[in-house]
């Protein structure tokens, strides 16, 4: 059965655990839900979800403890990853921030993008909004936002949504990231999507 992992250094990882879950009884497949952290742990895991939290923090600790090569090393050779939030600011091999610029932070490298952290302002400019992304069958989703990154360059990345001309999902193969975070929703579209796409590159 696949083995779905969450990247647990610090962020929303039981709140993707549940969706993660939710999902899988949902649509009745065979795979199940690891928090994990060591390389070791990470090298048994057929998906990963990189949660929302700090960017620096998580891509600091992935670095000192190792990880942050057994993920490439995955990812590069085609495991699903979805990156939310300070997730999907770790895909990327550029971030700045909107209020002090460009940073020095350890990024997973593995989209040509540029991101921009705090895109749509502090904690307090927190909001929601109503997204779809259509090219994967996904509509009217409620984006929650917090503190969250917009994509500023996308090179030859598929964009699956925009907000205020802001692009806000993204996907290049088996790697998508959402600048908003479907764990704190409901609806478990984002993460029904993530468990097919692993099972479907298992088979
Ligand atoms: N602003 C955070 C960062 O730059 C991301 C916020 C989030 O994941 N909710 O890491």
């Amino acid at each position: 059965s696949a083995k779905i992992g969450i990247l647990s250094v610090q962020g929303d990882v039981a709140e993707n655990a549940s969706s993660l879950i939710a999902s899988i009884a949902d649509l009745n497949e065979d795979a199940t839900v690891h928090v994990v952290k060591t390389p070791e742990e990470i090298s048994q895991m057929d998906g990963l979800v990189i949660p929302g939290g700090e960017s620096t923090t998580i891509g600091q600790m992935s670095l000192v403890n190792g990880s942050q090569k057994i993920i490439k090393q995955k990812v590069e050779s085609g495991m699903p990853v979805l990156g939310i939030c300070a997730g999907m600011i770790l895909l990327s091999n550029n971030a700045s921030d909107k209020v002090v610029g460009k940073t020095e932070q350890p990024l997973f490298d593995f989209l040509d993008i540029e991101l921009e952290r705090n895109s749509f302002g502090r904690q307090r400019e927190s909001f929601e909004a109503n997204i779809s992304m259509d090219s994967i069958g996904i509509s009217n989703f409620n984006g929650v936002f917090i503190r969250a990154p917009a994509i500023s360059s996308a090179g030859d990345v598929e964009v699956l949504a925009k907000f205020n001309e802001k692009i806000v999902a993204i996907k290049k193969g088996n790697i998508i990231g959402t600048s908003f975070h479907p764990e704190l929703t409901e609806d478990l579209a984002v993460h029904k999507y993530f468990v097919n796409l692993v099972k479907d590159s298992k088979n």
